[in-house]
């Protein structure tokens, strides 16, 4: 790929000795430079500078009125270098593939080296808990119901292995533009609402007192007991559980056979009895049963839907980097594929509560792992950016 020569014109004013832009004549300068070929000798362009500058400088003060004239002064131009692939992994299952999703590299490039954003590697487990016995001996996958003990065991784990919880806008605003979190970080989102509030008082409040972790309650919009609702704005307003959307009606997924009108009535409903009861407009949505479609997709991000959520076990998630897979396969048989649906923020994987305990570790080497590549692509990265961002998004931002 050839670029051409960049130009720094600057203007001198020569009476009065300041320098200054002046638009027009700048842009008639970039201008003009777009035709000067790419294989020209720098040596030469330079001199001839050199010597343009060395004439107007020469012009002496008591000349009558000189005019205004630009005197460009060329850089030595600089190919910017290819930038390094997107962090790999085989600790990940081969066709869960990262996925960047920032189509704007210079601005993905800015949020990833800004020193007051994450450090890369920042790694966010998001986990799915469903329903929770509290005298099971053992938990019961197929029903997805995790035993007290084990939900137990699993808290202390992540917490032990070092990982803080998040809240919603904290995930959104990390993945969108890569805001400060804890580097080990956990996303805890309990499907299907509950009937009481109990169900958060009994199991997580514990861990909101110690530990000041927030959990996600994926709530279902179509019950509306006023009092029911009413008994959870309690706890949405002492600001630890944090309530996102789980569909109106809940129970049949969305699909790729769905109307749009069946998808808004889900999608939107919600919003509505949440703004109606809670006074809060859902940011995620947790996809039913884990259905959704390429439409369902288009039509959250119309409604203002920043994040969704699948039940596909996949891994974890950094910023512009969310495993996908491209079709149905082996690896993960049930997992609806994400990358047809075409926005992988729409569709982040989710740890199941009962084997969240298994993947601890990998989840903390992907983190370093990631932390160490973007360690080597430091350089490439900040000098690709020099090249080709600085001049429009202005340097990396410091520390304050
Ligand atoms: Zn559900």
């Amino acid at each position: 790929m050839l670029y051409p020569y960049n130009f720094i014109g600057t203007i001198r004013r020569m009476t009065k000795n300041r320098i200054f832009l002046i638009p027009n004549l700048l842009a008639l300068l970039l201008a003009a430079c777009q035709s000067v070929p790419a294989t020209a000798d720098p040596d030469i362009i330079m001199t001839a500078a050199i010597e343009t500058a060395f004439a107007q400088i020469s012009i002496p003060t008591e000349a009558p009125e000189p005019t205004e004239t630009p005197v460009p002064t060329a850089t030595i131009p600089r190919t910017p270098p290819a930038l390094p692939g997107t962090y790999q992994t085989s600790i990940l299952k081969a066709n869960d593939i990262p996925r960047t999703y920032t189509a704007d590299t210079c601005q993905y490039l800015q949020n990833k080296w800004n020193p007051n954003n994450a450090a890369p590697g920042t790694v966010v487990m998001t986990i799915m808990i469903h329903r929770i016995d509290k005298d099971a001996a053992m938990s019961d996958f197929g029903n997805l119901t995790i035993a007290s003990k084990d939900l137990k065991q699993l808290m202390n784990d992540l917490h032990d292995a070092g990982f803080q919880a998040i809240n919603m806008q904290k995930m959104a605003d990390f993945m969108y533009t890569n805001a400060k979190i804890p580097e080990l970080s956990v996303l805890l989102i309990v499907d299907d609402r509950a009937g009481s509030s109990s169900k958060y008082n009994d199991h997580f409040r514990i861990y909101f007192e110690k530990w000041g972790w927030p959990v996600i309650n994926a709530y279902i919009g179509i019950d509306e007991r006023p009092d029911l609702w009413a008994e959870h704005a309690v706890l949405s307003a002492e600001g630890w559980v944090d309530f996102q959307a789980h569909g109106y009606i809940h129970n049949i997924p969305i699909s790729e056979g769905s109307t749009d009108e069946f998808i808004m009535s889900e999608m939107g409903g919600v919003i509505s009895t949440f703004q109606k009861y809670f006074n809060k407009t859902p940011i995620a949505y947790i996809w039913p049963g884990g259905g959704f479609s390429k439409r369902a997709v288009e039509i959250g991000t119309e409604l203002g839907y920043k994040l969704g959520f699948t039940v596909n076990s996949r891994g974890p998630v950094m910023y512009n980097w969310i495993p996908q897979a491209d079709a149905y396969n082996d690896d993960n048989p049930y997992a609806i594929p994400e990358i047809p649906a075409g926005n992988p923020v729409m569709t982040i994987p989710r740890y199941t509560d009962i084997t969240a305990r298994d993947h601890i570790d990998e989840v903390r080497t992907i983190g370093q792992e990631a932390a160490q590549y973007a360690e080597q692509s430091k350089a490439i990265e900040l000098e690709y950016y020099d090249i080709i961002c600085a001049p429009t998004y202005g340097p990396i931002p410091s520390t304050p």
